[in-house]
């Protein structure tokens, strides 16, 4: 191993990964470090389970599906928790993060073939924000 992959070990990797809803309809493919996860303990994430990983909504692309996707929204309004009405789940979701960018929650589990064993989680806490 090299010095430079021995940084890139230890700093988490950039990668290209697709993924998805349920049925298909909803489709995606996106670049970021989906190694770790954030896990929220938060009213809506809570419910819904997700393992979240934010990419810069520049590294994201929607394939399919834009045309079917609901927006759920609540409280301050300002993140779109955007799920699949036929299959009834949500992927991904959209907002703008602290600097004022946009940004793409991308929820883990959609990845295709990703072995969930492998990622490393972070709990936040949600609830008391
Ligand atoms: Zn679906």
């Amino acid at each position: 191993m090299s010095d430079s992959e021995a940084v890139a070990s230890e700093t988490g990797r950039s990668e290209t990964q697709s993924g998805g809803c349920h049925c298909g309809r909803v489709r995606f493919s996106a670049r970021g470090d989906f190694s770790a996860a954030m896990a929220c303990n938060c009213s809506i994430c809570q419910k819904r389970g997700h393992w979240l990983a934010f990419v810069p909504a520049t590294d994201f692309e929607l394939q399919s599906g834009g045309e079917t996707l609901v927006d759920y929204q609540f409280n301050t309004m300002k993140i779109h928790h955007l799920f699949c009405p036929t299959c009834g789940v949500g992927a991904f979701g959209q907002a703008i993060g602290p600097d004022g960018s946009a940004m793409v929650a991308v929820n883990l589990r959609c990845i295709d073939d990703i072995d969930l064993t492998g990622v490393h989680v972070t709990h936040f806490d949600g609830r008391s924000r």
